[in-house]
């Protein structure tokens, strides 16, 4: 097309490789690479026609995982717009903050995100056109509304639409390509800035590391079949690094499959996996699990799943052996990454990561870490410290928030705010968030320690750590457990578990077991905050 290398290029040449094969596939939308390219010409040329997108302009992308997701995030790229997906959970007032925080121009949504935006369109001034991407049922007349439809029709015929070639704008590797607000889990989202070459640069992480896990085994790298085609069941949404950068645009490089749902619900995907010979499953590790312990697993043929892997939040050592158990056609994979580094910078996959089950993975090649600590010099070798990377995948900046830019992104490196140890080969252990870490009479408890051995009572299916606020000690240990459907555990037993595994003052002194799940946002991870109000302070 223009001037590639660009994220767009990707989805044209596997347009041009493998025309026919399926893409995204949602319910009965089918949709082959080559529909996929005509909508994202199409929808293109409405939005630099009729509503003016240029380079530089942020176009927000919000909806669940529809295949008008790709369409908006594609054709906003190939304009050189800076493509500024949401959090389709959030609120009105959430969207609204999101949306003007960017300065967003036009903004493509469904239409449940419609019905939260629009009582507040008069508060963004930026923001010209709303594009609603399904069809949202009735009329909506105000002025800056229309829909994807009447652009580009339903998903279903956009193989049938005329090839317009992709905008002639150049857009290059060092051009901006997303703002992606991080989760959230620590406070307030920030948006992260990236070029398309640090998306492109990130998915080599990944690869570069299975690679690598053969390597290490004295085995030859696989050549991919290119008459097989892999499928990924769409787990998380679209809307966060994960999603978008290690498998949407990953999997159009392979000229795969994905498959989304309208919301995850692991009873629903056994069907699917079985029906749509899914190879690939996980996301995060509550998602692994969920699948791993469903009951019903075994009255579908899950056979065709070839790796399980997650990231994004800690897991239970265990969940390896699960896997393997289970599945055992399956590698399994933890990655560890951060919006601020597009997504996976290490990925410990297969027999390395069977091997050292609470490892993260290496660095790939192309990567460097080191631990430091609060003054940010290198601590001694093994020693836990703030993890800093220097990937080629990293973002530049938050956008509008030089105070965080500064304190985060510094001279190349990113200080990702993660406490981790390195061992003698180089593999990643991280230990906890340096804000989740309690501190109990000047002792330092890492909360994912606690929390995994809670995870190891055979019971228990979920756990969280927090600090309870102790008026002498500072704080002490509080957890947060639910069981097993059908599984009972009593607190005293509970702590007597922990307490066979770790030192005296590291045993929750305060358990709560809950019915319902741990309170989690939109990637999995638990929100800590709710779970610290939940625990009246003590001393
Ligand atoms: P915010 O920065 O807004 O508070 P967040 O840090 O959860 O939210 P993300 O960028 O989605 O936003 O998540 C990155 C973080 O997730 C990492 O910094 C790390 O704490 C955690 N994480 C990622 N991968 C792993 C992993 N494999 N094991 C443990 N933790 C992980
Ligand atoms: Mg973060």
């Amino acid at each position: 097309t223009n001037a590639p290398p660009n994220i767009h290029s990707i989805l044209f040449l596997a347009a041009m490789t493998h025309p026919d094969r399926d893409y995204i596939v949602y319910q009965d939308e089918r949709v082959t690479y080559k529909a996929m390219l005509r909508a994202v010409e199409n929808f293109a040329a409405t939005l630099r026609d009729t509503y003016g997108v240029t380079k530089g302009d942020r176009v927000a992308v919000v909806m669940r995982n529809y295949p008008q997701w790709p369409v908006a995030f594609y054709a906003a790229l190939s304009l050189g717009a800076i493509a500024t997906p949401m959090n389709s959970w959030w609120t009105g007032e959430e969207l609204q903050y999101g949306l003007s925080f960017a300065g967003v121009k036009a903004a493509v949504v469904d239409p449940q995100i419609f019905e939260r935006i629009h009582e507040h369109m008069e508060d963004l001034p930026d923001l010209k056109h709303v594009i609603i991407a399904r069809d949202p049922g009735d009329e909506h007349n105000h002025p800056c509304v229309s829909t994807m439809e009447e652009a580009i029709g339903p998903a279903n015929s956009w193989a049938d639409l005329p090839e317009l070639g992709m905008p002639n704008v150049d857009v290059g590797p060092d051009d901006d390509a997303t703002i992606m607000y991080t989760s959230g889990t620590t406070g307030k989202p920030k948006g992260a800035l990236a070029t398309h070459r640090a998306v492109i640069a990130n998915m080599f992480n990944s690869l570069t590391c299975t690679a690598r896990m053969y390597l290490r085994k004295g085995e030859p790298v696989p050549e991919p079949d290119p008459e097989v085609t892999r499928a990924t069941l769409m787990s998380i949404p679209f809307f966060h690094a994960t999603g978008s950068f290690a498998i949407l645009i990953p999997t159009a490089l392979r000229g795969d499959k994905i498959v989304t749902m309208y919301k995850w619900d692991a009873g629903e995907a056994l069907p699917i996996i079985e029906r749509e010979r899914i190879t690939s499953v996980g996301g995060v590790p509550a998602i692994a699990w969920q699948v791993l312990e469903h009951p019903d697993r075994e009255k579908y043929d899950l056979s065709s799943i070839e790796v399980v892997s997650y990231g994004g939040a800690p897991s239970a050592p265990e969940l390896v052996s699960t896997i393997k158990r289970r599945l055992p056609n399956a590698a399994p994979g933890n990655g560890w990454g951060m919006t601020e580094t597009c997504a996976t910078v290490t990925l410990n996959i297969g027999e390395d990561y069977v091997n050292r089950p609470t490892s993260a993975g290496a660095p790939p090649s192309a990567v460097e870490l080191k631990i430091c600590d609060p003054e940010g010099n290198p601590v001694a070798e093994g020693e836990v410290g703030e993890l800093w990377c220097k990937s080629p995948s990293n973002c530049k900046l938050y956008w509008n928030r030089p105070d965080a830019t500064a304190e985060t992104f510094r001279n190349g490196w990113v200080v990702t705010g993660d406490l981790a140890r390195l061992d003698e080969e180089g593999f990643l252990y991280l230990v906890d968030r340096a804000k989740d870490m309690l501190i109990r009479g000047g002792e330092n408890i890492y909360s994912i320690e606690v929390e995994s051995a809670l995870y190891d009572h055979p019971a228990v299916m979920d756990a969280a750590v927090v600090g309870i606020p102790h008026k002498v000690l500072g704080e002490e240990v509080g957890a947060v457990v639910q069981l097993k459907p059908g599984m009972s555990v009593s607190e005293d037993e509970l702590r007597a578990h922990v307490a066979n595994q770790l030192a005296a003052f590291k045993v929750p002194v305060e358990i709560h077991f809950k019915e319902e799940p741990l309170p989690r946002n939109a990637n999995g991870k638990i929100l800590k905050n709710e779970l610290r109000e939940q625990f009246t302070p003590r001393g």
